[in-house]
């Protein structure tokens, strides 16, 4: 996700370090990657460059505060422009008591994301109860109904009754114990009148506190214009990104949004119904530079009731054999690698495929494997010799290339693991640049 931009910006700040002097043409030829970046993400021209003005202008002329010196205060800088390009600080305040409606053209993603905000808010402990009130479609009523069920989440809808409020009416009567109520509305192929008029004949009677507003990130920036147009004829308090996954256009869609003040909020990542996460641009831009997201892995990680020390353990680099073998469970908890590896500061140093690809298969022959060894090689794989080698493969029915594939795997893992959290380079440099915690 996002790769190419976040390659063209960790590109960006490599070579920036890399330079021996900073003047004029370092910085120069800095904004310039980070112009292509931002343009191959489909970001508005005008505002690249705005943002490339504001540092080209803050990077030399401007004294670096406290510790930074002249290249940490120039990476400093981007990522507080492109926090505040994004959207800076802002966050869905969600209470009990509250009724959230989704609204949107058909297809941009409601009914899915009914669903996996109902599952997100549910995890974070609130009773939630879903709404169908899509009369338009047929199949929209079964639809939501099925998602419902496949997570448990208490649902209402009438597939014979055609007046949407009532259908709401009656919903907000049944669920009235639980303390979120999520509505999916009616969608059109495009915007038109009656659209916004069944939106606002909906908002004026049930007042919703948030409408948000469901759009099709793969659009890009034309995002922008989309919200802006449902701004004008209705009342949404904010934004929910779909389909960011397999788009190069994300940096287009959420700047866009936030440049017409519509706030965005989430964002879908997938079909699958946990694919969805609350944007945070702080975060975002974070990852995006390199630096990872703390914040969100030790999040994860609690959701999931993983040990806080396992996530120090990975953070720390101390990810022994040992730790492999007697963690795999919990690490297998935190998602797939990848997204572990997303998640962690990396600042521009790229992770082996072998390693992001890893499969669970993979990792359940690892763990026949590691079966086979003795305490003292778990803990001590250099000790692993041919010899060790012939016997590990004979012991656990696996091939000895196997036995070498897991030991090359392991030496990988725990040198970038290693890197990626070198408290000199990185953390060190995020403390004194103010992103993120550690
Ligand atoms: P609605 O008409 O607005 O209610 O849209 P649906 O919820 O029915 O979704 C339309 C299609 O988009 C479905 O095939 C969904 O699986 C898909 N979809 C929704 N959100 C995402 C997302 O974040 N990523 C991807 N890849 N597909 C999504
Ligand atoms: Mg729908």
């Amino acid at each position: 996700m996002f790769e190419k931009l976040s390659d063209g910006l960790q590109n960006a700040i490599a070579s920036l370090r890399k330079a021996v002097v900073v003047d004029k043409k370092t910085v120069r030829e800095f904004v310039k990657e980070v112009q292509k970046a931002l343009i191959s993400a489909d970001v508005n021209v005008n505002l690249v460059l705005e943002i490339s003005k504001k540092i080209e202008e803050k990077a030399l002329l401007e004294k670096p505060p406290g510790l930074l010196d002249r290249k940490e205060f120039i990476i400093k800088i981007t990522y507080d422009e492109l926090t505040s390009l994004l959207g800076k600080g802002e966050k869905i305040s969600i209470k009990k008591g509250d009724k959230i409606l989704l609204v949107g053209i058909q297809g941009s993603g409601k009914t899915t994301t009914a669903a996996k905000l109902a599952k997100y808010y549910n995890k974070k402990g609130f009773k939630v109860g879903l709404i169908c009130a899509d009369t338009f479609r047929p199949g929209a009523y079964t639809q939501l109904m099925q998602l419902a069920e496949e997570i448990n989440i208490p649902f209402y809808g009438d597939p014979n009754e055609k007046n949407a409020i009532n259908i709401i009416k009656k919903g907000l009567e049944i669920l009235k114990d639980k303390d979120i109520i999520i509505i999916d509305s009616e969608g059109r192929n495009k915007l038109d009148t009656d659209l916004m008029n069944e939106i606002n004949r909906i908002y004026k009677e049930i007042k919703p506190e948030h409408v948000l507003l469901v759009l099709d990130g793969t659009m890009g920036q034309l995002a922008g214009e989309q919200a802006e147009a449902f701004k004008k004829s209705c009342n949404i308090t904010g934004v929910i990104l779909t389909k960011l996954e397999g788009t190069a256009k994300g940096g287009g869609a959420i700047s866009a949004c936030k440049s017409t003040n519509a706030k965005v909020y989430f964002i879908g990542v997938g079909e699958h119904i946990d694919d969805l996460e609350e944007f945070n641009a702080e975060r975002f831009v974070s990852k995006i530079l390199g630096f990872g997201d703390i914040e969100g892995l030790l999040e994860k990680a609690q959701e999931m009731e993983i040990k806080e020390e396992t996530v120090n353990r990975i953070m720390k680099g101390k990810f022994t054999l040992n730790d492999l073998y007697y963690q795999i469970q919990e690490i297998k908890k935190l998602g797939t690698l990848s997204k572990i590896v997303e998640m962690l500061p990396t600042g521009g140093i790229k992770i082996p495929k072998e390693v992001l690809e890893m499969q669970d298969e993979k990792l359940k022959i690892y763990k026949y494997i590691m079966d086979s060894m003795t305490k003292k090689e778990k803990e001590n794989p250099e000790i692993i010799d041919s010899k060790r080698v012939k016997r590990i493969a004979a012991g656990s029915g696996r091939k000895e290339e196997d036995v070498y594939e897991l030991l090359r795997t392991y030496k990988m893992m725990k040198r970038y693991i290693k890197i990626v959290t070198d408290e000199r380079k990185i953390a060190g440099l995020m403390k004194k640049l103010g992103i993120g915690k550690i």
